[in-house]
């Protein structure tokens, strides 16, 4: 098999005969090959996955017609991606299959027939006309070559697909230019001239009964032409990432290129743009992207082939996209994708102007497409605009899509009619009712109308919630509820009890630890004093320690008096201390045993009387605070059962709990 790779001859060099496709809804344009190898012999070989690549050399010719500007989409770009594959041996190890000329009839099935004629016509234009031609198009540049290179560019990429379609390869890369995917049905734009991988799926769902098609953009730019190809298609997704840097950044269409579109009519939420807010995205955000969004969808709509418009212009290096993905990045994004289809996956070129990033990223590709794993990837780490730009992209498109979780958490996203229930009320509500139901507890009243606002029927929960949503997922969420141990064991010893139970809240109020700490003097004075208890067991847990300690500055001559044991377990929250005062300090070093894990930052400092006397407990290490009482509670209630006897009868004591 002839492997030149810049043969000189100008013709076709591919040696490879497709087998006859499956099904054919007519046999127009089909191309007559040189045999190079007997179909047979593929016939007998075809079990064995093969990866096929499309180049010719003549693509170089489209051109700058100021050919001594330098212009980014560089006719070298594919001679460096050639040159890097054959020379690494994967050449060797692929089926070359041979580009053709678009024929009219396909490219008109994206199209117009304007557009067609127009860049026929460039063949024959006078210099002068084509430079007036082509500034009156967005970044385009045009020679008498273009209109052949944007051809065969095109063909190349239909023959590729069928290829992988027909079976004689599993999968293959697209080395071809000019690229593709700015090119709009009515005109050139983006140094596009035919928007190839558009045109190509038309073509595999016309004449080869491909249904399905998932189209992947993972250039830097948002691929306007292939959007607004299929927006309203519902056999076709478009997903592409890319840097918006809203609508900032080309092709600038603000409202095109965001996540809030998402297709028309049937084909809602089969567009789906992840838009990047800046440049220096990593590895670790596409891959997250993927892992995410493109995957979960994917395998969600299950495509017949996968067709990726490969531009390596968000390449480490790549002086226009300044991101940074690298090839190892590249080649994880290729081996996730070869996953769908039953591994029918094409890459066809688009942008990337570092030569030699492109070629190493493509390189990359193609060694996963031939059967390599990728290169290891550092560890997954995407920074906050991915997380950001991801949660949006899912809140918006879990409308459309099962395997994304949906995220209603605002008020915006309710629709006419529905009720938006607070989680926290709602457990409020329950804990309310089955506090009485089971222990006859009552809901203290709260004269105070602030400190009714925000704490009355107080309850706790803890739920499954996800790290970039701060949704809650009721399936998975139970209410663990610690304190119903302590109530059971407070009542069976026939005490008194006042439970205070506070939930932790998104946006914590910034006065929160005052506001609890009022409440619990508001308890102090008008339970406890009213009530006149000979003793006082004051147990604090978590964030409640530090209101816990307030109370007992603020009221310490009756606390002094009444509480018999102060018990703390602050889990990983900070020490409280009271007041220096010797008195006070004092006794609260002797009252209040303060329970901390062994591994509390707390034990770096020194300690202090009025820190009260600290235990340090090995098991309590990273455990929740909830766990915590529970593993704690039978050692607790043995020590205070022997400063409840030690101290006398013990029937009229209240214990407070605050949590
Ligand atoms: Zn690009």
């Amino acid at each position: 098999m002839d492997m030149d790779i810049d043969g000189t001859d100008g013709k076709p060099y591919v040696l490879i005969e497709p087998r006859k496709l499956p099904v054919t809804k007519g046999s127009r344009n089909r191309v007559n090959y040189t045999n190079g190898e007997s179909s047979n012999s593929l016939l007998n070989t075809f079990s064995e996955p093969k990866t096929g690549i499309v180049y010719d050399r003549r693509m170089r010719y489209h051109g700058n017609i100021h050919e001594d500007e330098h212009h980014p989409e560089d006719p070298k770009r594919i001679t460096v991606i050639q040159e890097k594959i054959k020379n690494t041996g994967c050449l060797n190890k692929m089926v070359l299959i041979k580009a053709r000329e678009v024929s009219a009839e396909e490219a008109c099935l994206v199209h117009t027939e304007d557009h067609w004629d127009f860049v026929t016509k460039t063949a024959h234009m006078s210099d002068n006309e084509l430079i007036k031609n082509a500034d009156e198009y967005n970044s385009i540049y045009l020679n008498n070559e273009t209109a052949f290179c944007a051809r065969l560019s095109c063909g190349g990429v239909i023959e590729l697909c069928k290829a992988v379609v027909d079976g004689t390869v599993t999968n293959g890369f697209a080395n071809v230019r000019p690229p593709g995917h700015h090119a709009e049905i009515n005109e050139p734009m983006g140094f596009c001239i035919f928007n190839n991988v558009a045109v190509a799926t038309q073509c595999l769902r016309k004449h080869y009964n491909v249904e399905k098609v998932f189209i992947l953009d993972w250039d830097i730019h948002h691929g306007n032409g292939t959007q607004k190809a299929f927006y309203n298609d519902p056999n076709v997704v478009y997903c592409s990432i890319h840097r918006y840097e809203n609508g900032h950044f080309y092709p600038g269409d603000k409202a095109l290129a965001n996540y809030t579109a998402i297709g028309g009519g049937e084909a809602k939420g089969k567009t789906i743009n992840i838009p990047w807010p800046r440049a220096g995205m990593t590895d670790s955000d596409y891959i997250f992207a993927f892992n995410k969004v493109v995957m979960p969808i994917a395998y969600e709509f299950s495509p017949d082939i996968v067709i990726v418009s490969a531009g390596f212009d968000a390449a480490e290096g790549d002086p226009i996209g300044e991101n940074h993905v690298t090839p190892s990045g590249f080649g994880h994004m290729t081996h996730m994708l070869k996953t769908l289809a039953n591994g029918k996956l094409i890459l066809a070129l688009e942008g990337g102007y570092n030569l030699d990033s492109i070629s190493k990223s493509a390189l990359a590709c193609v060694k996963v497409l031939l059967g390599e794993p990728p290169s290891k990837l550092g560890p997954i780490n995407p920074n906050q605009d991915c997380l950001e730009t991801i949660h949006q992209v899912i809140r918006t498109q879990s409308k459309y899509w099962n395997c994304l979780a949906p995220v209603y958490y605002a008020t915006e996203d309710r629709l006419p009619g529905q009720l938006l229930v607070d989680m926290a009320e709602m457990l409020k509500m329950y804990r309310t009712r089955n506090l009485y139901s089971k222990y006859k507890l009552i809901p203290v009243p709260l004269s105070d109308g602030k400190l009714g606002q925000r704490f009355t029927n107080l309850a706790c929960c803890r739920a499954d919630t996800r790290a970039t949503s701060n949704s809650i997922n009721v399936s998975n969420s139970y209410m663990i509820d610690t304190v119903y141990l302590y109530i059971e064991t407070i009542l069976g010893n026939n005490h008194g009890i006042i439970d205070v139970d506070v939930p932790p809240v998104v946006n914590q109020p910034k006065n929160e630890n005052q506001d609890l700490k009022d409440l619990l003097i508001f308890l102090w004075d008008n339970l406890i004093e009213a009530t006149n208890p000979k003793k006082v067991i004051l147990i604090g847990a978590g964030r409640g320690c530090r209101s816990l300690a307030g109370l007992i500055n603020e009221r310490d001559y009756s606390i002094m008096e009444k509480v018999v044991c102060t018990i703390m377990i602050p889990g990983p929250n900070e020490v409280p201390s009271v007041s220096k005062r010797t008195d006070l300090s004092t006794w609260y070093q002797s009252n209040a045993n303060v329970l901390l894990p062994a591994n509390h930052p707390f034990w770096e400092k020194k300690i202090k009387r009025e820190h009260g006397t600290c235990s340090k407990i090995e098991d309590l290490n990273n455990m929740p605070v909830q766990d915590m009482l529970v593993h704690l509670h039978n050692d607790m209630f043995s020590h205070i059962n022997q400063i409840l006897v030690n101290g006398g009868p013990a029937n009229s004591s209240n214990e407070e709990r605050n949590n």
